[in-house]
């Protein structure tokens, strides 16, 4: 039988959304002779990046905005819980990265006199988020991407996951899935840009691929993770029919459809079930108040009057506006039989983004040495405790170039060679001493909505923490043989186990 040698790089990405992306194109900044290996889940445009639709915050001009006032909009949006210098980095280095991605081929809307057309979010003060229609996120990957895929010295391997993770001498060790197969490869350094995490709900917008590997990863690695009950509900998914419950179809595994938050900053009212603003009730900020504000008022409205159908209406800004301003939310709805230029938009809060994560320093260093984290699986710190909108696109662009700097200065500092463990002969996968239930994906999730969904439910909350825990050791032992479902459904029982563990911590 032969034996197998890892491949060997320099530096591994784990990721090709818009961190990994940028993080690549900065990397290439340190010559053809640093090997560069970026691992995609799926085909490398499906990623939370692919999905953005509102757009970048960034202060891209002074006579109307301030560079304090987007610092000040950040720490209200964050309930004062975030990190000061990471929320300073973002402001004042993200508009030099809007630009250069500008320079790459990316196109923002522009006014009918050639400026930037800057459009506004709940949380903001200013009009300040550069955008592409409704696709901002589609159009930077479609953009970046082909300048990856065009760099000599990047291998992508695409519908290849990463599975586990270890330490050797000098590196990192990874066992990676791809086509029913096992392979490993090792780096000196390990970027992990494996973006959210929010497969571990039933209602979520981000994608199928989002199963929280790279927390895992980094907390099998022994890296701090920070933070990880900080998760953001957006207020407004789609949410089925209008005489229908809470939810949305996909549920469980897709993800819902998001009404972005722009349609509120554009004049979208919101409505509960008899067609009455409410939100007067609960913030003087109204539609435009932040994300946690507004899902939680929601919720409030729910349980006051004992219905859970709630809706957008953006009637009021005409047909034509409504169709130039949002094209893909309006066909997207009508495909779900509902016209946004003549009915009100069913929607409910779902999960959205994970504010906490592996912990970062300001050059994206996590707490293990040659282990950076950048984009949403991060904690920088800089969301605090809720996220002002369009402020994660310039982070996973800001925090990935940081990451990319830092590489290549320890790169050129330390010529410290890898240690590779003898070359394995391959085995026959053992069978599993411990065969999950059916439909383990499916329990997590329920266990979560009844946990933690926009409240953290303290009675229910420490037996789940316990149960998850549990799970989680279990299937992390049990020597399952570790195909593509199982080593997802893995990182989802650890992520959610963590949720709650965290979660528990902060009501004490
Ligand atoms: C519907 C939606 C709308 C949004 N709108 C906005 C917006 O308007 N403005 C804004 O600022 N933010 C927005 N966000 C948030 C923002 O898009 C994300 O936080 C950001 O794009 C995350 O980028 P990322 O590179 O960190 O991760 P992602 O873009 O999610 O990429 C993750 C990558 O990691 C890969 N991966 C995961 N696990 C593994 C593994 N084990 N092995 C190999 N590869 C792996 C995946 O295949 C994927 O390529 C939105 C998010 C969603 C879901």
């Amino acid at each position: 039988m032969d034996t197998i040698a890892p491949q060997v790089y320099d530096v591994i990405i784990l990721g090709s959304g818009l961190a990994g992306l940028y993080a690549a194109l900065n990397l290439s900044r340190g010559g053809p002779d640093l090997r560069l290996l970026m691992l995609s889940k799926q085909s490398p445009d499906v990623s939370g990046s692919s999905l953005a639709q509102g757009g970048v915050a960034a202060v891209i001009e002074q006579e109307h905005d301030s560079f304090a006032l987007h610092v000040e909009d950040t720490l209200v949006a964050g309930n004062y819980k975030n990190d000061v210098a990471a929320v300073e980095v973002l402001v004042t280095e993200g508009p030099e990265d809007v630009r250069r991605v500008m320079e790459l081929g990316v196109e923002f809307d522009k006014t009918p006199q050639g400026a930037l057309s800057m459009t506004l979010e709940g949380g903001h003060s200013r009009r300040r988020i550069v955008h592409h229609a409704d696709q901002t996120g589609k159009e930077m990957v479609d953009k970046l991407l082909p300048h990856v895929l065009a760099l000599p010295n990047l291998t992508l391997l695409e519908d290849a996951m990463a599975c586990t993770a270890q330490k050797i001498p000098g590196g990192f060790l990874l066992r990676v899935l791809s086509g029913g197969e096992t392979t490993q490869v090792a780096c000196r350094f390990l970027l992990l840009c494996t973006g959210g995490v929010g497969q571990v709900y039933r209602y979520t917008t981000n994608p199928a691929v989002s199963t929280g590997d790279g927390v895992r990863l980094a907390y099998e690695l022994g890296a701090q993770i920070k933070n990880l009950s900080f998760v953001q509900f957006h207020p407004t998914a789609f949410a089925g029919g209008r005489e229908q419950q809470t939810g949305c179809e996909g549920a469980g595994r897709e993800s819902c459809f998001l009404i972005s938050e722009a349609l509120r900053g554009e004049g979208a009212y919101l409505l509960n079930h008899a067609g009455e603003r409410f939100m007067h009730r609960y913030d003087t900020r109204l539609e435009l108040a932040p994300r946690d504000v507004v899902s939680r008022a929601i919720m409030r409205e729910a349980e006051r009057t004992g219905r859970e159908q709630f809706y957008l209406d953006i009637r009021r800004r005409g047909k034509d506006f409504i169709l130039g301003r949002f094209p893909t939310i309006a066909e997207a709805c009508l495909a779900r039989g509902v016209d946004v230029a003549a009915d009100w938009i069913p929607v409910f809060p779902c999960q959205h983004y994970l504010m906490g994560g592996v912990n970062v320093d300001l050059h994206s260093r996590t707490s293990v040495p040659g282990l950076y984290a950048a984009g949403e699986c991060a904690h920088t710190g800089l969301h605090g405790g809720n996220r002002l909108a369009s402020n994660s696109l310039p982070e996973a662009l800001v925090f990935s170039r940081r990451a990319a700097e830092d590489i290549l200065a320890a790169a050129g500092q330390s010529a410290q060679r890898l240690s590779l463990p003898p070359p394995t002969v391959p085995q026959p996968p053992s069978p599993p001493a411990w065969s999950p239930p059916p439909d383990l994906r499916g329990q997590i999730q329920r266990i979560m909505q009844k946990a933690y969904f926009v409240f953290p439910n303290a009675e229910v909350l420490p037996g789940a923490a316990r149960e998850l825990r549990a799970l989680y050791e279990r299937m992390r032992g049990g020597a399952c043989a570790m195909r593509r479902e199982q080593a997802e459904t893995l990182s989802l029982a650890c992520v959610a186990a963590l949720i709650l563990e965290d979660a528990e911590a902060q009501l004490l």
